[in-house]
């Protein structure tokens, strides 16, 4: 018998994350040493006497923990192929939630020494494999509809360190805090870290490592016996569950004169139909700006965001979609607040004019050149459509975590008889790609990697969308902007 071409699955397999509610929980079972010791949902082989896949989760559920399933299974809609263990050829693995009852404990197979009922926020930490752990946002993102409110535990949001955020670590009275800053606030992080200590009385340990986003919160290894973190200067992402309980302190930027900033709007002679975006520390200008921008003759509208944007005229450099909601409506973008990066993503997810408008300094940039960028980027796509050796960078940060996509990338790369292999990281760093020998690499990690840092890394970085485009499974035209949802 021939070996099947490479890419082609081989085998099925189910994968079930048990889950008791409420207050919402999963199981998470740990393998024996001889399997790799590592913790893990409950997973199996569909073999051919199973009638479909949910025949084969009901069988490996009570083979493995003795549970004979009555309750609710929920697909995950979640397929993730994956190198064999045997090394032959490729599996797949269809994800689903399994109900187990109130006080139920597993009966443990001789596959796992051990079991734990954790909070999704723990079961995130503590997963060995990274598409596990995003597999759990999944399964809060399906159950949360489906259970009583309260079920799970919302993100606590502040506008500043102050009062309520201290009486909020107070009632929740934590061991040890981390505290993670955006890198434009390290400079006095001490000082908040102090005052957080002082008006608390918790223990507070300082992340090294600065955030980009609610995305990359402090990794459990990164700050050890932190069991609640505080993130400054983000608003949380509905559909993330970070490793640890967090508050999200927006750090809310109260300036901006709207009627001097419509003004120059005006003056500048915009489009008369405006659609309004902003970064977290604006939000609060926008409806005064809405407001003073109509006293001058101009209509500007806020759109509404998917599941990952907690706010409607909210913008991430990975997500515009309350932008793209609009975009029928308007016939130019303002963003507000500062730098090149939202704005260009802005443009490259619109495709209308953008233009930057800081309320601080109140000044007002003109149009991004959309096309230029685009040409850049399918230049470079055409450039390296005869590139075989590609390297899929992933990120094990909670919000940017795309294991699913990078596995579903390399077996695409490999119908297609390209090499790829997937390296991991929890922040990326350039030097780490020093010295390897692929032709290419493919970022499934935050799009700031390939579209705005590429120049510091040794080889050309494509997003996923271009990488479909190099392999002929996406057309160049229309461009595609690389959208986390
Ligand atoms: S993935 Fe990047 S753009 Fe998206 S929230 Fe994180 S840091 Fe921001």
């Amino acid at each position: 018998m021939s070996a099947a071409p490479p890419g082609t699955i081989v085998r099925e397999c189910v994968e079930g994350y048990l889950y008791s509610a409420p207050p919402l929980r999963l199981w998470i079972f740990r393998r024996t040493a001889a399997r790799g010791g590592g913790w893990t949902p409950i997973t199996g082989k569909v073999e051919p006497t199973d009638a479909d896949y949910r025949a084969a989760l009901v069988r490996e559920v009570r083979e493995e923990t003795g549970l004979s399933v009555s309750g609710r299974i929920v697909p995950l809609d979640w397929q993730v192929p994956f190198d064999a263990p045997n090394g032959e050829g490729t599996w797949r693995l269809h994800a689903f939630a399994v109900e187990t009852p109130r006080g139920w404990t597993p009966t443990l197979s001789a596959e796992h020494d051990a079991s734990e009922l954790v909070t999704p926020e723990v079961a995130v930490g503590r997963l060995f494999y990274p598409d596990n752990r995003e597999a759990v946002q999944r399964v809060v993102e399906r159950l949360v509809p489906l259970l009583p409110p309260g079920s799970t535990r919302a993100p606590q949001v502040f506008r500043e360190v102050g009062p309520e955020l201290f009486a909020a670590i107070r009632a929740d009275r934590p061991r040890r805090l981390a505290l993670q800053v955006p890198a434009g606030l390290v400079r006095n992080a001490h000082d908040l870290a102090a005052e957080i200590r002082t008006a608390t009385g918790v223990e507070v340990f300082l992340a090294g490592r600065a955030c980009f986003g609610a995305c990359d919160g402090p990794l459990p290894d990164e700050v050890p016996g932190a069991d609640a973190a505080v993130v400054l200067g983000h608003a949380p992402i509905p559909n993330m569950v970070p490793t640890v309980p967090s508050y999200f302190v927006e750090m809310r930027h109260p300036g901006g004169d709207p009627v001097r900033l419509a003004e120059i709007v005006r003056a500048a002679g915009l489009p008369r139909r405006l659609g309004i975006v902003a970064s977290i520390q604006h939000l609060d200008l926008v409806e005064p700006l809405q407001r003073a921008l109509a006293a001058v003759g101009l209509e500007a509208r806020v759109g509404s965001g998917d599941r990952r944007l907690a706010y409607a005229s909210q913008a991430l450099g990975c997500n515009y979609t309350g932008a793209e909601s609009i975009r029928e409506a308007v016939d130019a973008f303002l963003f507000l607040g500062t730098g090149q990066f939202h704005p260009i993503g802005l443009a490259y997810a619109t495709d209308r004019p953008v233009h930057a408008l800081d309320p601080l300094r109140a000044t007002l940039e003109p149009p991004i050149d959309r096309g230029a960028l685009v040409r850049r980027r399918q230049l470079l796509v055409a450039s390296l459509r005869d590139a075989t050796r590609w390297g899929i960078l992933v990120s094990t940060f909670a919000g940017q975590n795309r294991t699913a996509t990078a596995l579903a990338l390399q077996n695409r790369a490999r119908r297609r008889g390209w090499e790829a292999e997937i390296l991991t990281f929890s922040r990326i760093d350039p030097r780490d790609l020093e010295g390897r020998a692929f032709d290419a690499y493919v970022n499934t990690a935050c799009p700031r990697i390939a579209l705005d840092d590429s120049a510091l890394y040794p080889k050309p970085l494509l997003t996923p969308p271009e990488f479909l485009m190099a392999l002929g499974e996406l057309p160049l035209e229309p461009y595609r902007f690389d959208t986390y949802h």
